[in-house]
């Protein structure tokens, strides 16, 4: 029943223009939006809505985190950051992108979030490639980087300097930039050193918390 509605909600998102590319779309057939929700939203995890994850947090809706996706160009092999690991369900879906060859890192500061998505990650068997931390990721993770790619699913004031840092050469930074939950996603490539930035429009996220938050 699942995998039908999954299926149909996708069709929808590639009707509507949001993903068009084999990979995204593979992705998000595949991996259980519902897995990650507690039982009093489950029966809309294939609304194409963002919902609650507890502690005021939502999982945004799957337009969005499919346009992000698109927006990544995501290869097998990839080490990608996320900042906002909520119920884990992005981190997966770049999880599955990466391929056993690649690996995730996503940091939440929540705590009992970062349970809950570690929880839901081992739920659906993708323990091998993604790692959920507990932390402030607006100071990105040092420990694991450089990163292929990073994104970031909350509203930053300004664009951190250590994820900028962070990133390789002719890498990816996905960052909703504005003020509280309204923001542009701003997609930046480092080439060379010199930063290309592009807005990809406007965008509602929670806002960040931590060092270079608000
Ligand atoms: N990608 C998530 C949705 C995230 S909602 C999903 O698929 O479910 C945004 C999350 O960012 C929230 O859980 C919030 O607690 C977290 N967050 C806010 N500021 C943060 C920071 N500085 N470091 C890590 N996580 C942060």
């Amino acid at each position: 029943m699942h995998e039908e509605e999954r299926k149909r909600m996708v069709e929808k998102l590639v009707r509507c223009g949001y993903v068009h590319s084999k990979e995204v779309i593979e992705a998000m057939e595949r991996v259980p939006r519902h897995i990650f929700l507690s039982e009093g939203v489950r029966d809309y995890a294939h609304s194409d809505t963002p919902l609650s994850i507890g502690e005021g947090q939502t999982i945004s809706a799957p337009h969005m985190v499919g346009m992000m996706l698109e927006l990544m160009e995501l290869k097998k092999g990839y080490t990608v950051l996320e900042v906002g690991g909520g119920s884990g369900y992005h981190a997966a879906l770049l999880g599955y992108m990466v391929g056993t060859e690649g690996h995730v890192y996503s940091v939440e500061i929540i705590e009992s979030l970062a349970r809950k998505a570690e929880q839901n990650i081992k739920a659906v068997g993708m323990s091998d490639r993604v790692s959920i931390i507990l932390g402030d990721g607006s100071k990105g993770l040092k420990r694991f980087a450089p990163f292929d790619r990073i994104t970031v699913a909350c509203t930053a004031p300004n664009i951190p300097e250590p994820l900028v840092e962070q990133l390789k050469d002719q890498g990816i930074l996905i960052i909703p930039v504005g003020v509280g939950y309204l923001a542009d996603l701003i997609m930046v490539k480092k080439d060379k050193g010199k930063l290309i930035k592009q807005n990809c429009g406007g965008v509602a996220f929670v806002p960040m918390r931590g060092e270079y938050g608000i």
